[in-house]
């Protein structure tokens, strides 16, 4: 194949050198050059972005519980891709857990990629699952393409994913570092939410003192602790409580191979503003207060996180007990693929950040930690993935116009800054209206 160049000029690309007018060259949908904004491409189709328009590399979410098969009611790998395409997400790699089966072998996988075919929109690839007694697999999904294993050191919600305890964790992480695997871990620590007053009730500081910071303090020192003794490369999911961010600092100190994430709702909402009963704002570990949520900006800032994912963990309504509105029982998870770029950036904008340290956050960051070399990036070599950005613009979250299957989420009635105007694929304009176009991706292959 040899199509015909195709060449995007904006007056605002942003580059991994920071953002400057630019003429992106794509040649076979890949990126083969970023010019200088007039540089003349012979024969090449030109597309010109509007004076408002920012042209990003389209962005890598890393953290998508999709859900199917198994309860694909919660969600699906089509309504799931389409959200992200709306929301500027291109490429999404899918959780273990929540599916039936969980991806926790490589039956499983393969049973969860015919679920995904025919139905992407953009593209995806899978983590697997590290769960008791399935040590013996964690090879095998290795070698058929899972990007690392997701485990958890308490309760998953769903009762198929079961924690590892201790000695279980030490296993897995023997076995994942011996061929040089990344272990991602839902770091809360279950003896000390045990000794948390159980939530039950419609009031959200009820829910909050149940998942201390504590909990989350703990849980990484131990995972830091068999890092040290192992030599696995982990991944600290979802950050909530800044009282980590000291801890993971001093492991990479030490020359600890340890990435961590942080989430749109831990970075835009707050203890204080949850309503009573507004059950579409739980999920675990918890939204924190305003304080919390202003050293998580710290440490983005000075780059003790490495990125920003949306944990999008929906579930149908009924789950999340809309009549009762208790905190106790309700489902833990916040519905918002398609709407991470809008609401970091609404934040971002106001703290003086920019557009590139939204794009590190949200493309290049996840792209690095899951060890992705075409993705993520406005720069040759890389896929022609994009997302047409109008930042000024705004606009009033509607809960029912987004593309996820259940009608939830606690953005719904929030303005927001930044409007998502088209999506691009591989070199070309995703049309909602067509045969879908998102391919499946393997480690090392994406
Ligand atoms: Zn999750």
């Amino acid at each position: 194949m040899n199509e015909r160049a195709l060449v995007i000029r904006a007056r605002r690309a942003v580059t991994p050198a920071g953002e400057r007018p630019a003429a992106v060259v794509v040649r076979d949908g890949t990126i083969v050059a970023v010019e200088p904004f007039d540089t003349d491409v012979t024969g090449a189709e030109v597309v010109r972005l509007a004076d408002d328009e920012v042209l990003l590399p389209g962005l890598v979410d890393a953290h998508v519980h999709v859900n199917d098969p198994g309860r694909a009611e919660w969600e699906g790998f089509a309504t799931a891709t389409r959200a992200a395409a709306a929301g500027g997400v291109t490429t999404l790699v899918d959780m273990p857990l929540n599916s039936l089966p969980p991806t926790v072998d490589v039956a499983a996988l393969t049973t969860k990629r015919e679920a995904a075919r025919g139905k992407l929109t953009v593209d995806v690839g899978f983590w697997g699952g590290a769960v008791p007694g399935n040590g013996a697999e964690l090879r095998g999904l290795h070698e058929a393409g899972v990007f690392g294993f997701k485990c958890f050191t308490l309760h998953s919600g769903v009762d198929e994913f079961p924690p590892l305890d201790d000695g279980q964790l030490r296993a897995a992480m023997r076995e994942i570092a011996a061929f040089d695997g990344l272990l991602l871990v839902h770091a809360e620590d279950h003896h000390t939410i045990a000794s948390a007053p159980a939530c039950h009730g419609t009031d959200y500081r009820g829910f909050l003192a149940s998942r201390p910071d504590e909990a989350e303090r703990r849980a990484v020192r131990r995972v830091i602790d068999l890092a040290r003794e192992t030599g696995c490369r982990v991944h600290i999911l979802h950050v909530s409580s800044a009282d980590v961010v000291p801890v993971l600092a001093e492991a990479r100190a030490e020359g600890l191979a340890v990435t961590a994430e942080t989430c749109p709702h831990y970075l835009a909402l707050a203890a204080e503003d949850v309503p009573a009963g507004a059950t579409e704002f739980k999920c675990c570990p918890p939204i924190r207060d305003r304080a919390n949520r202003e050293r998580l900006w710290e440490a983005l800032r000075d780059g003790e996180l490495d990125s920003v994912v949306s944990d999008h963990s929906p579930s149908t309504v009924d789950l999340k007990n809309p009549d009762t509105g208790d905190f106790g029982t309700a489902w833990g998870g916040v519905s918002s693929l398609q709407l991470g770029l809008p609401v970091v950036w609404t934040q971002a904008r106001h703290r003086d950040h920019t557009l590139s340290d939204v794009v590190g956050w949200m493309a290049h960051g996840p792209a690095a930690q899951t060890g992705m070399t075409r993705k993520g990036r406005l720069a040759p070599g890389h896929d022609a993935d994009f997302c047409v950005f109008a930042p000024d613009e705004e606009f009033v979250v509607d809960v029912r116009t987004l593309h996820h299957r259940n009608a939830i989420s606690p953005y719904d009635g929030h303005r927001l800054a930044g409007v998502v105007r088209r999506t691009w694929l591989r070199g070309a304009p995703v049309a909602f209206d067509a045969a879908p176009r998102g391919r499946m991706l393997d480690r090392g292959r994406a």
